[in-house]
């Protein structure tokens, strides 16, 4: 039987890539996460110097871009022009330009493109902000996932103090606010729950709850 296409969208630290890591692992399917994708990006013409203004550039970079995303263990690897860059994509710098490169409408469509390519034969488990309305809009089931701003940003806290990072929680409610802002507001392909996408609440929701509902859902569709 053919494997179905899992979108999953919804707001920075919704409780997104974890929720999709794990349906993945469970089921054997693939994982994307095109957040990964963008950040790559990001991280390419922070290096090179190229402005988030410039979509000409960002345009070349975008579609240059050698990108491997591999999932083992639990863990995504993410190697662009065959160097790793998995931490350095999560960096402040990547995270705070972001927003800028990808709101860029022949950027995304690049991009897009790929995202299509990896995910079109099913058996795969996508997650981002415009799956669902945008990247597969025939995906066999849409999931939107959000959570109160706060506990996204306490949720964020905790990841960076894991990996030695110490951040006010004011300080990562500001940055969720912009970049949320910048996500839902742009006029290509903004962040959006689909009509029929089915809206889960994590606020008050446990990892193993958040996977069994959705796993739940998938059961129902399969
Ligand atoms: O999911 P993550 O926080 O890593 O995504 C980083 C950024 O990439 C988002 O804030 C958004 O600007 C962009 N993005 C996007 N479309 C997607 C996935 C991510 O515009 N499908």
């Amino acid at each position: 039987m053919k494997g179905l296409i899992i979108a999953i969208d919804g707001p920075s630290a919704s409780g997104k890539s974890t929720t999709a890591k794990l349906v993945a692992e469970r089921l054997g399917y693939t994982y994307l996460d095109t957040g990964a994708m963008y950040r790559a990006l990001t991280w390419k013409a922070l290096r090179q110097g190229v402005n988030g203004g410039n979509e000409d550039r960002l345009c070349q970079l975008a579609s240059s871009l050698q990108l491997t995303l591999s999932f083992e263990d639990g863990r995504l690897r993410v190697f662009m022009d065959g160097e790793e860059v998995s931490r350095e994509i999560r960096s402040p710098q990547v995270s705070q330009m972001v927003s800028i490169v990808s709101r860029h409408p022949r950027v995304r469509r690049i991009m897009v493109g790929r995202q299509r390519r990896i995910g079109e034969k099913g058996g795969v488990v996508v997650e981002g902000r415009d799956i669902g309305t945008v990247v597969f809009p025939q995906a066999d089931l849409k999931i939107y996932l959000d959570a109160d701003p706060q506990e996204r940003a306490r949720r964020r806290m905790k990841e960076l103090r894991a990996k030695g990072i110490n951040s006010p929680l004011d300080e990562q409610l500001s940055s969720l606010a912009a970049r949320d802002r910048l996500d839902s507001q742009r006029r290509d392909s903004p962040l959006r729950k689909a009509d029929d996408a089915i809206l889960i609440d994590t606020t008050h929701l446990s990892i193993e709850e958040e996977v069994r509902a959705v796993l739940d859902l998938i059961k129902g569709r399969g």
